[in-house]
């Protein structure tokens, strides 16, 4: 990445390249790797360094139990539950780990039927597709709704499966200020005039690209003011909702739920199961007729083995609990724990002077840093303390706007929340991190 980091010298003047390619090596050394064998709240850190500092780096096994603020386990179901897991467990014996076979093939079971229509009702489409990765949904979906002639507008902070399944579309891409509609309307502008009929436009299709919760952000995206520009243009709707279904909305249906936006307003909806839902896959909701088009065209549907079994049995369970079938009332506490724990976890973090962007009700909470080179340090210093927290760095986010990205989940415990508070606080501290004037150590 050396050719791009010509802006870089104020910090480490004339050393560009041997303080980032040092920089990277730190990072991942310090990093630690998790073992434990599903991501609970609390978990255990295989330590690759012990290495605070330079010269004394040893290779060492110690394993540490830390408190998990780095997984997307938002509704807490990654970690065994008294109704999915016995669920899975049975699903397990009577089908298999896997169906070894593309949905056309032998890959469809009875159970990936129920699952599509449980995903279509949970997020409010006529129908669904689902497929074995979250990514790929992305990635294979896009360039079979839209190709060359087509024209894709698309957030400048969209995840790299969007950005790879534009790519591989063929269709002209441009981009939009992140989460900015009156700027996407100066780009609709640009290339179409208002009103225009579909058929009178020099594009086959125009499709909008945005998330619900931006991973790196934690930001809302401002989907109602969206969705009416896009109405105004006549250009489609795909919402990415990764890390909002499930986590937000009254009853965990998503950004729609919680902005008020009708579902029959987005065209697509995009989603994955590796967050909320404590399995693995992804989806798209939509209308019969593309759900229809997607079965026949998508090469994630067509040439990739489908979702395994006990994955899917895993995503009917936890949508269970959510809607609240299952008796407990344990799906609306867990809403309501986790839009609390995140809450009170932002607006602590802001009265103790830290950087904290992204909005109000999402679950993804990102401490900004800035300079890369307290990212080593502030990962180093939180595990010293047993709390493991995900740190975003180049390329994943620009540069000169490190961050620290919490993840909560509605299995914190208040003394979890507290515990990881007093850390993070003494860290902020440490390193120099509290910016704002509500902090102690104001700069
Ligand atoms: N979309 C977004 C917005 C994501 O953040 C991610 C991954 N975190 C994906 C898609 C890919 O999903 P998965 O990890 O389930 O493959």
């Amino acid at each position: 990445h050396s050719s791009n980091l010509q802006g870089y010298a104020p910090i480490c003047s004339g050393q560009e390249d041997f303080y980032i390619r040092r920089l990277y090596h730190r990072i991942q050394d310090c990093f630690g790797r998790p073992i434990s064998s599903a991501p609970d709240v609390w978990f255990d850190i295989v330590h690759r360094y012990s290495n605070d500092h330079n010269k004394t780096m040893k290779r060492t096994s110690k394993v540490t139990r830390c408190l998990n603020l780095g997984s997307y386990n938002y509704l807490g179901f990654a970690a065994a539950d008294e109704y999915c897991t016995p669920r899975v467990i049975e699903t397990l014996n009577r089908f298999s780990p896997s169906t070894c076979s593309p949905r056309v093939d032998g890959g469809t079971t009875t159970l990936h039927k129920e699952l599509e229509e449980c995903v279509a009702n949970f997020v409010g489409k006529p129908a669904a597709l689902v497929f074995g990765m979250g990514y790929a949904t992305n990635a294979a979906t896009l360039p079979v709704l839209i190709g060359k002639g087509g024209l894709i507008i698309s957030d400048s902070l969209n995840h790299n499966s969007i950005i790879n399944g534009a790519r591989g579309s063929g269709a002209t891409i441009r981009v939009f200020q992140h989460n900015t509609p009156s700027h996407l309307e100066e780009v609709l502008r640009q290339h179409i005039a208002e009103g225009q009929p579909r058929t009178h436009r020099p594009w086959k299709k125009i499709v909008v690209l945005v998330e619900g919760i931006y991973s790196m952000e934690g930001e809302l995206c401002k989907l109602p003011e969206i969705v009416a520009v896009c109405k105004k243009y006549k250009a489609y709707v795909y919402l990415d909702e990764a890390h909002s279904i499930g986590a937000v909305g009254k009853t965990g249906k998503g950004v729609c739920e919680l902005l008020g936006v009708d579902t029959a307003d987005v065209d697509v909806m995009m989603g994955t199961f590796t967050k909320s839902f404590g399995s693995c896959g992804g989806y798209i909701a939509g209308s019969k007729e593309l759900i229809q088009y997607l079965e026949y065209t998508s090469p994630a549907h067509l040439y990739a083995t489908s979702i395994s079994p006990p994955a899917a049995q895993q995503i009917i369970s936890s949508i269970r609990v959510i809607l609240g079938e299952d008796g407990s009332g344990r799906g609306a506490e867990k809403l309501a724990r986790i839009r609390e724990n995140s809450n009170f976890f932002r607006s602590e973090l802001e009265k103790m002077g830290f950087e904290v962007i992204g909005d109000y009700d999402s679950p993804v909470i990102s401490i900004m840093l800035y300079n890369p080179a307290k990212i080593p340090a502030f990962s180093r210093e939180c595990l010293k303390q047993n709390v493991a927290v995900v740190m975003s760095a180049f390329p994943a986010v620009p540069l000169l706007l490190s961050r620290a990205r919490i993840c909560i989940s509605a299995c914190h415990t208040k003394e979890d929340l507290l515990k990881a508070l007093e850390v993070i606080s003494q860290v902020g501290d440490l390193i120099g991190i509290k910016y704002s004037l509500a902090g102690s150590n104001k700069q």
